[in-house]
């Protein structure tokens, strides 16, 4: 049956394949972005879709729509675009999530948060399970992010005790495909686009820390999965258990573009999680899901969108 969804950050990376995924299927989808990482590009081939909808809105301030699905994903999610106005971040993660679970308690709609692995900071405990509270530095500058996703899932949980809000939580881990900007700033496009441009890699730190990859279809697989999961409120991982270093990754992308680029050190940002990699059995078990997507196959495809763009 087709049901209207409201994607918030639906012109961002994820949003906008989630919103191309929703209206395949036959959903009326409303996607409210403040275009302030995301853009009118990731989204302009789905605007002949009579369905589709756009609205510039700050999630941060109430809005309110007849909606039978939310999709909370507005926050900014790369490092450097998080940490430039730390203020907003962490407003947009906290107001904006009291804003939709206001529009969900007033509808009776069913709303899922885009929460992160960054909730378990730089993890004592390895793979990540999600019965685990995580090691997260609330004064530093990856807090704005870390601790504004932990307040949200807070959030997203009271509302579901104290007002029967119908919730949905999942824990994304580092996903990238194609649609990320290409000053997004994260490892994956950083290592592409430098490699595309002939530039030495930037490996921050010895490139020995860890994370673990996921192909963006396989996410918007069990995000979907996950909503439509009758019975199953989360928390909720989902990510890709391959682990690599930043070196190993490096050398991938050079080995893929075929590119002369070499690679250079930077100091390691602070905070930076030293190993992540996700445990997902009881995505396995609750969602019947897991990734399909290998990290060399999915780097080729985003390593051809970026061909495409530069
Ligand atoms: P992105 O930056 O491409 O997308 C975020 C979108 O939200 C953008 O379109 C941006 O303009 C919009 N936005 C930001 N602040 C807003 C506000 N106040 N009001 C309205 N819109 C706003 O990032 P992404 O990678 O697509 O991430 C989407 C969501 O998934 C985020 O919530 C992020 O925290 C979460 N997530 C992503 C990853 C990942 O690896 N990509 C991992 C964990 C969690
Ligand atoms: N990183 C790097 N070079 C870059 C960008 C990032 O070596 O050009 C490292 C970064 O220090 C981190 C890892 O890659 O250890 C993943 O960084 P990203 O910003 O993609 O995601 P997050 O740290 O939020 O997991």
């Amino acid at each position: 049956m087709k049901k209207r969804i409201l994607v918030t950050g639906g012109a961002g990376f994820i949003g906008s394949h989630l919103c191309e995924r929703l209206l395949d299927e036959g959903n009326e989808v409303i996607c409210l972005d403040n275009f302030f990482t995301g853009s009118k590009e990731n989204i302009v081939h789905l605007l002949k879709n009579p369905y589709f909808e756009v609205i510039r809105h700050d999630i941060t301030t109430p809005y309110y729509l007849e909606t039978d699905q939310i999709y909370n994903l507005a926050c900014p999610a790369s490092p450097i675009h998080y940490q430039y106005d730390p203020i907003q971040t962490i407003k947009a993660s906290i107001l904006g999530s009291i804003n939709v679970l206001g529009i969900a308690k007033k509808t009776g709609a069913r709303v899922l948060q885009a929460s992160t692995s960054e909730v378990y900071g730089d993890p004592q405990i390895h793979p990540q399970v999600e019965s685990y509270w995580g090691n997260v530095n609330p004064i530093g500058i990856r807090s704005c992010y870390d601790e504004g996703k932990r307040c949200a899932e807070t959030l997203f949980m009271d509302y579901h005790r104290c007002n029967n809000v119908d919730i949905r939580i999942i824990r994304i881990f580092n996903t990238y495909g194609p649609n990320m900007h290409p000053q997004d700033g994260r490892v994956v496009s950083n290592f592409i686009v430098q490699a595309l441009q002939g530039k030495d890699l930037t490996i921050y730190g010895n490139g020995l820390q860890t994370r673990s990859f996921q192909y963006v279809s396989d996410l918007v697989e069990g995000m979907i999965r996950m909503m439509e999961n009758e019975n199953f409120i989360g928390p909720v991982n989902l990510g890709n258990p391959g682990e690599f270093t930043m070196l190993e990754l490096a050398e991938k992308v050079i080995r893929l573009t075929g590119s002369k680029s070499k690679l250079v050190f930077m100091p390691l940002p602070a905070d930076d999680p030293t190993q992540r990699k996700p445990d997902i059995s009881l995505a396995k078990e609750k969602l019947k899901w897991k990734p399909t997507i290998a990290l060399e196959d999915g780097l080729k495809e985003t390593i051809e969108y970026f061909k495409r763009i530069l």
